[in-house]
C-alpha cells in the first residue's frame, strides 16, 4: 500500500514537473494594435495564429483607441509589457500616452524583445527612444542616416539630406539576400530567396546606431527603387534589450500576399523567438521559398 502510494506520489511529481517544464517553454508575446493605414484587423489574427501554431508562443493582443479618441479613452490603455517575453507591434497610428511610452522603453531596457514589421517602423517619429530602437523608420531624408549594403555586404551610411528618404517604389516579387548567415534569425535560411509581391522599402532614416543588418534587397530603379541594397530585416541592441525590425509584410484590402508568404511567416515567428530569448530554436519549415528561377 506504501508503495503503491509512492509511486502514485511519484508519478503526480513527475507530471507536475513536466507540466511545469512545458509552461516554461511557452513564450509570452503582447500584439499591439489599434491603428494603422494598413488591414491590422485581418494581419493580426493571422501573426497570433502563426506565432500559436509554432507551439512555441502563447498570443495575447492589445489593441488602442481608435484614431481620434478623446484622452479619457486613452486612459485605459495601458499594456503590461512586463509580462511578457516579447512585444511584437502592429501598430502605426497616434502618439501613446507618456506612461505607456515610459513602460516600453524601460520594458526594453529591462531586457525585453520587441519586434517591429512594416509599417509599425513608421509610427512614432517624434519618440526619441523609438527611433533609436528602430535604428531606421519611415522618415524624410533630413530626418538622420540612411543605411545601405555595398554588393560586398559592407555597410554604408549616408548622413541626413543626402540621397532620398523613405519611400517604396511598385509591388513586386524581390531577392532577399542573408548577410549574417550565423545570426540565429537567419540560420540554415537559404542564402538568397525570393519574397512574395510586396513593398520594398527604401531611404529609411534614423539614428542608425548599433544596427546589425541581417538581410537586404536590391532596390530596382527599374521598379521605382533606389538602386541600392536596402536593409530589410535588422536588430538594434537597446538596454539589455533586443530589438528587430521587419519591414517586410505588406496588407492592405485582400493584398495579403506578403504577409501570407512562406518567408514572412517563418521570419515574424523566428525574430518573436529570438527578441524573446536571444536564440532560435524553431526550425526552417519546408516551405520557405527558394531563390525563383
Ligand atoms: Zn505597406
Amino acid at each position: 500500500m506504501r508503495r503503491m502510494l509512492m509511486r502514485a506520489m511519484f508519478g503526480a511529481a513527475l507530471a507536475a514537473l513536466a507540466i511545469g517544464a512545458e509552461a516554461a517553454d511557452e513564450l509570452k508575446v503582447l500584439i499591439v494594435e489599434g491603428q494603422n493605414n494598413h488591414s491590422w484587423k485581418t494581419t493580426t489574427p493571422l501573426l497570433k495564429n502563426e506565432l500559436e501554431r509554432s507551439g512555441r508562443f502563447q498570443a495575447m493582443v492589445v489593441t488602442s483607441p481608435p484614431a481620434g479618441a478623446k484622452e479619457s479613452e486613452w486612459d485605459s490603455f495601458r499594456p503590461e509589457f512586463q509580462k511578457f517575453d516579447v512585444v511584437l507591434t502592429n501598430y502605426n497610428g497616434e502618439a501613446w500616452p507618456a506612461p505607456v511610452r515610459e513602460a516600453l522603453e524601460e520594458y526594453v531596457t529591462d531586457g525585453g524583445g520587441l519586434v517591429v514589421m512594416h509599417a509599425a517602423n513608421n509610427a512614432f517619429p517624434d519618440w526619441p527612444a523609438y527611433n533609436e530602437m528602430i535604428g531606421l523608420g519611415w522618415r524624410g531624408a533630413d530626418f538622420g542616416d540612411r543605411i545601405t549594403v555595398d554588393d560586398h555586404g559592407g555597410i554604408v551610411r549616408a548622413p541626413k539630406g543626402e540621397g532620398p528618404g523613405a519611400g517604396h517604389g511598385a509591388r513586386h516579387a524581390f531577392v532577399v539576400t542573408v548577410l549574417k548567415p550565423g545570426h540565429p534569425i537567419t540560420r540554415g535560411l537559404p542564402a538568397k530567396w525570393t519574397h512574395a509581391v510586396d513593398e520594398l522599402y527604401h531611404g529609411q532614416r534614423g539614428p542608425a546606431r548599433n544596427m546589425d543588418v541581417l538581410a537586404a534587397a536590391f532596390s530596382d530603379k527599374a521598379k521605382g527603387g533606389t538602386g541600392a541594397n536596402e536593409p530589410m530585416l535588422w536588430t538594434v541592441p537597446f538596454g539589455k534589450g533586443r530589438v528587430v525590425t521587419n519591414v517586410m509584410g505588406h496588407a492592405q484590402g485582400d493584398d495579403l500576399g506578403a504577409i501570407e508568404a512562406a518567408d514572412f511567416r517563418a521570419l515574424i515567428v523566428r525574430c518573436a523567438e529570438w527578441a524573446a530569448t536571444g536564440d532560435v530554436t524553431l526550425p526552417v519549415p519546408a516551405d520557405f521559398p527558394p531563390l525563383a528561377k
